[in-house]
């Protein structure tokens, strides 16, 4: 996370955001026993197993909550197709870093937490049968911030698909570089991109779906580069917060500013998919990647 992300409080630490809004163990229950909850976006009471039940969209205005990155595998993937790869290579602090708690230690929350060992989850696994490689960024894991582990997941991916000659499907929800790796996770940006570049070059399809929040060194590496760029509705995605960015230029910013839609309207974006709608749209992309439905009706 940049300096400039730092100052604005709504991406100061993904994990904060994650806990507050999102995880039953937040410090702000609207309930006790964490029953239900405010809509971000709307202010609507949820229930929360309603709100489960829908793949988390809003059922009031069908606000896209971030979803946890297993739940966002059992919904894109085939059931039962799903295998887990990389899940050995961890975190190293090299910087000794150490602000309230020290960096392994947070680290070390989050697999308790998650039950993951690290933000990435890389795999194997198949969309209404077209088999894929397929990574998840999840935001409940120190807000999906990449360090060394994630952008070398990213680039094993890459070499995954490109050895199993599969696409290589990504979801991003993120707070951006890991700060607590300063500029190794920075590094990682050139990293990603790099590995990408080399896939694209050896004939790998790339589709990135952008997932509420995407933001920081994520945007502005491997999530903005693959062949396809999707997004789901209402996404935050963007660099620096807007708060920042309104008072570094001076000037009032536009109305949906930094969300999916603004972003299609500017050629960011390809498409907006809603969540529901993901999965056959992922596999008509597919089918168009590999052409095979218009070669045999060619012959
Ligand atoms: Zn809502």
């Amino acid at each position: 996370m940049s300096e400039q992300d730092k100052q604005d409080p709504a991406l100061e630490d993904g994990e904060k955001l994650t806990e507050t809004r999102f995880s039953r163990r937040g410090k702000k229950r609207d309930m006790p026993g964490g029953l239900w909850l405010k809509c971000e976006n709307c202010g609507q009471m949820i229930y929360r197993k309603e709100l489960e039940e829908k793949a988390r969209v809003c059922p009031a205005c069908e606000f896209h909550f971030t979803l946890p990155g297993r739940e966002r595998i059992a919904l894109v993937l085939d059931e039962g197709s799903w295998h887990e790869r990389f899940t050995d290579i961890r975190a190293l602090d090299r910087l000794q870093f150490n602000d309230s708690v020290p960096y392994l230690e947070k680290v070390k929350r989050a697999e308790e937490r998650t039950r993951q060992t690290e933000a990435l989850l890389c795999g194997t696994g198949a969309v209404l049968g077209r088999e894929i490689v397929l990574a998840v960024l999840d935001f409940s894991f120190m807000g999906g911030s990449m360090g060394e582990v994630v952008g070398e997941k990213i680039a094993l991916a890459c070499e995954l698909a490109t050895e199993l000659q599969r696409p290589l499907v990504i979801f991003t929800s993120s707070g951006g570089a890991r700060m607590h790796e300063g500029v190794l996770s920075l590094m990682q940006m050139a990293k990603t991109c790099a590995a990408l570049a080399d896939f694209g070059d050896k004939g790998g399809f790339s589709v990135c779906v952008m997932t509420h929040p995407t933001t920081g060194g994520v945007t502005a590496s491997f999530a903005s580069v693959c062949d396809i760029t999707l997004a789901e509705p209402g996404a935050l995605i963007g660099f620096a917060g807007p708060r920042v960015i309104a008072s570094t230029i001076k000037q009032e910013l536009p109305p949906g500013f930094q969300r999916a839609e603004f972003l299609l309207e500017k050629g960011q974006l390809d498409r907006i998919v809603r969540r529901s709608d993901l999965k056959s749209v992922l596999s008509r992309l597919l089918d168009y990647a590999k052409g095979s439905k218009v070669e045999k009706s060619k012959h």
